[in-house]
């Protein structure tokens, strides 16, 4: 029987659906996108039961292709990897969400946020930084803003979940109420030491304990998937929050090896072992806690505006007509010309967080041109990245190679310039597909139909590795200059 290992990657701006072999081999992808509410400027909702029938319909389509006339073929477990901290509150009953899922990018809670911000206790006790971006002030929102919503939460009636608890209670036989550390780190209401719902933390922001799903282990029985709604059964076996599965499927599993994936945001997360610690501008969370064993943490640098700079610029300025040409462009030009983009458009994240810094175009003459907005977009993804790997190395972490992913990383500009600006090796990964793997890998291992995990950490193979050509400091200098400007025009 050949076991196939199925990967749900329920990401911000579609879902899919990936069968792998065991080896990491992709036999068949389903993918859907589906739509983004804004609402109101800084607003952004997703529907929870479009998210869930655009994900059956991913899981059918590439379970069925991979099945297709063999009967000697299992999906012999799956696993789920989602975006992270996007809030979904429903009725523990008849499974109705009572409002929109409220996702990571929406900025409503700012001022929820702005208010928990001198209380220690959640720097301390979560790791993360208290921002707008993180899921309990979202659930607060939600409860005081939905009617009825409060007084339904009293009474034991709702549900809170990341949008994994939620495929797991709809696509599971036995609607499990679950999710596991990854993602509960990143509700500002997980106490990452201790790893337990912290109390206290959730009386401040006036979330009643009912709503919580169980904590499990990362690679757990999370239920098994309904025939009914799916075709198949097969043992929910991994749980992972999108940025932690990629560092598992990069095989970062050593202290100090790091990942950078590059989409929408950056994410950039080293693994730092068993022990929590805090750095100053990063967040630590939960890498993953494997059953039995203990968590492995990992520092976080959030980076909000990557490779949306580049969409901007298509879907905004109407600069570019795709984010492939944007390569030709930038490289079509020797040199930036002094022209720095800060592409703070939502605020900025690791490792500053301030969310009222604007972006900025700053250097330009009557020389500039596309190319320069362009490049200095592109610019921008490796400066962001430098910022925080240095906050890393203050920190006693020595990221001695970047492993990287995402969309933006087929620019081979733009990871030449990032290995300069770092002076380290960028490795791109052969495995395209990071995040889904890493949860499929993790849930194979869990099943048994991967026997030897450390193998995966050997079996990691290198696409290309861009390796340090060119000293970059006046640039670096530059983007210094550049960011103090655009936090001297911001308005506080
Ligand atoms: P996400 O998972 O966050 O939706 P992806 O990993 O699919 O993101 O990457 C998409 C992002 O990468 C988009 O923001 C897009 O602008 C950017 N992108 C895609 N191709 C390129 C490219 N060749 N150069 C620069 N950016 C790119």
């Amino acid at each position: 029987m050949k076991k196939y290992l199925l990967s749900i990657d329920q990401g911000t701006t579609s879902c899919r659906a990936i069968v792998f072999d065991t080896k990491g081999d992709i036999i068949a992808i389903g993918q859907r996108e589906f739509t983004q509410h804004y609402p109101q400027p800084g607003w952004v909702e997703h529907d929870a039961e479009e998210i869930l029938t655009t994900q059956i319909a991913c899981i059918k389509e590439a379970v069925e292709k991979a099945l297709a006339g063999d009967g000697a073929k299992e999906i012999a477990c799956v696993g789920i990897s989602n975006q992270r901290e996007t809030t979904v509150v429903w009725d523990k009953k008849t499974l109705k969400p009572v409002y929109r899922a409220i996702v990571w990018q929406c900025r409503r809670t700012q001022n929820i946020a702005e208010s928990i911000k001198e209380d220690s206790r959640f720097r301390e006790r979560t790791g993360l930084v208290p921002d707008a971006y993180f899921s309990g002030p979202k659930i607060q929102w939600i409860l005081d803003n939905v009617e009825g919503a409060r007084s339904r939460a009293e009474k034991g009636e709702l549900a809170f979940g990341t949008i994994d608890s939620w495929l797991i209670a709809n696509l599971t036989k036995e609607k499990n109420h679950y999710t596991e550390a990854s993602n509960a780190s990143r509700t500002l209401l997980f106490n990452t030491k201790e790893m337990v719902w912290d109390k206290e933390l959730m009386q401040v922001l006036d979330v009643p304990e009912s709503m919580m799903p169980t904590v499990v282990p990362s690679d757990y029985n999370f239920g098994t998937t309904s025939k009914e709604l799916l075709g198949f059964e097969a043992p929910v076996l991994a749980d992972l929050g999108d940025q932690q599965a990629a560092l598992f499927g990069q095989g970062c599993f050593e202290p100090g090896m790091a990942k950078c994936t590059y989409g929408t945001g950056s994410f950039l997360l080293s693994n730092i072992g068993e022990k929590f610690k805090l750095a100053d501008g990063l967040l630590t969370t939960v890498a993953w806690q494997q059953e039995g064993k203990q968590p492995v943490y990992a520092f976080e640098g959030a980076i909000f505006v990557a490779g949306a700079a580049i969409q901007w610029l298509r879907d905004g300025l109407g600069l570019i007509e795709n984010s492939e040409e944007s390569e030709n462009l930038a490289t079509s030009i020797k040199s930036n010309d002094g022209v720095y983009f800060v592409p703070a458009l939502v605020g900025l994240g690791s490792p500053w967080w301030n969310s009222d810094v604007r972006g900025t175009i700053v250097g330009l003459t009557r020389g500039s041109s596309r190319e320069h907005f362009v490049r200095a977009a592109l610019e921008s993804m490796t400066y962001q990245v430098k910022d925080v790997i240095d906050t890393m190395q203050e920190d006693g972490i020595d990221v001695s190679r970047l492993r990287v992913d995402g969309g933006a990383t087929k620019n081979n500009f733009m990871l030449q310039f990032q290995s300069d600006i770092l002076d380290i090796p960028v490795q791109r990964a052969e495995q395209v597909e990071s995040t889904a793997w890493g949860v499929a890998a993790m849930a194979g291992i869990k099943c048994g139909a991967i026997d030897c995990p450390e193998k995966l950490s050997e079996d990691w193979r290198c696409d290309h590795e861009f390796a340090p050509a060119r000293n970059r400091e006046a640039e670096y200098d530059g983007w210094k200059r550049a960011l103090k400007g655009a936090f001297a025009c911001a308005t506080i």
